[in-house]
């Protein structure tokens, strides 16, 4: 970064002379693309665990846990839509050079892939930390309860957005922290109580969610794409979806209309969409209906837009909301 301005001043200095500018503007490039790729050892005088992580949640998760430990990166910007991220042929490089990877299978096809091309070290699926299910939530009811069968795991996919539920999530933490652990032994105590201290506040989240959910008017909110599905579970309400699991997908107009049924059936106050996709059909479908709209974050990607820096600004955000759209008695 100085690197970067002083550069940046001496051009404006020499500015007279297009030969020098260029060649400032030549340094300037070479030295911030330099100084990014020495920063994970050079600062760390040669000991921080390159950690690259999918999307946003995973990145968070080894950032608290990591601490100064770790150089963690995420292979989806921020602002991004994770679901149909494609991997750059440079991030593929950058995964072949990282310690530990942290991904979760099923939610992105394409790190899925270059995951298991790769020859990282480490490689930690979220998946298989905790409990992925089936909600049902592509064919809108179906929820929890008696859970009929897996009749032969079907086509159906299981649903990845576990991080909403801050139990599974812990348990995410639980599997993240050890394997920090076990790679990096020499800092395991850190890694052991940042796990505790994370787990710690998720389960004050939780407790959270539980009290401000647990009276309300109205159990079902509608949300854009089936991101809420476990958090829904959690906390005994219904999540209908106006389009599925892939947030780009549009909705039928029988769908819409059962929607316009459902809303005036069960009270629903809101529609809920996202900072990171058109919220288009979710406005369309309110105005038909009659119902506000208010935003739902789930927590794909932080940008300026969110309703908080982190995780656990967000979750905040989203209880209050979800508190005041159910109608918090
Ligand atoms: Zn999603």
């Amino acid at each position: 970064m100085n690197v970067r301005r002083r550069l940046a001043a001496s051009r404006i200095n020499t500015a007279g002379t297009a030969a020098l500018a260029a060649t400032a503007l030549a340094i300037g490039t070479l030295s911030a693309c330099s100084s990014d790729s020495n920063a994970a050892e050079g600062e760390s005088g040669g000991g921080k665990l390159d950690v690259v992580a999918s999307f946003y949640p995973l990145q968070f998760l080894a950032e608290e846990i990591g601490g100064d430990h770790v150089s963690v990166t995420s292979l989806t910007e921020p602002g991004q839509e994770p679901h149909d991220l494609e991997i750059s042929a440079q991030q593929t490089a950058q995964l072949q050079e990282a310690d530990t990877v942290l991904y979760l299978k099923g939610l992105q096809p394409s790190v899925d892939e270059a995951v298991g091309q790769s020859e990282v070290k480490t490689k930690v699926d979220a998946a298989t930390l905790t409990k992925l299910e089936d909600l049902g939530t592509e064919e809108g009811h179906e929820h929890g309860e008696g859970e009929e069968e897996p009749a032969g795991e079907e086509e159906h996919a299981l649903d990845p957005h576990v991080w909403l539920d801050p139990v599974k999530y812990a348990e995410i933490a639980e599997g993240v922290g050890k394997a920090l652990e076990k790679e990096d032994p020499d800092n395991a105590a850190d890694y052991k109580k940042n796990t505790a201290d994370l787990v710690k506040k998720l389960d004050d989240l939780n407790t959270a969610y539980e009290d401000g959910l647990k009276n309300t008017k109205t159990k079902v909110f509608f949300t854009n794409h089936a991101a809420f599905g476990y958090l829904a579970e959690r906390y005994g309400l219904t999540m209908e979806a106006i389009a599925g699991l892939e947030p780009d997908s549009e909705p039928s107009a029988a769908r819409v209309k059962e929607l316009q049924q459902e809303a005036k059936a069960d009270g629903v106050t809101t529609v809920f969409y996202e900072t990171l996709v058109s919220d288009k059909t979710a406005k369309t479908l309110a105005a038909d209906a009659g119902l506000k709209t208010d935003v739902l974050d789930p927590l794909e990607g932080i940008t300026d837009k969110s309703k908080g820096d982190d995780y656990f600004q967000v979750m905040q955000a989203n209880l209050t909301a979800l508190e005041k759209a159910l109608g918090t008695k």
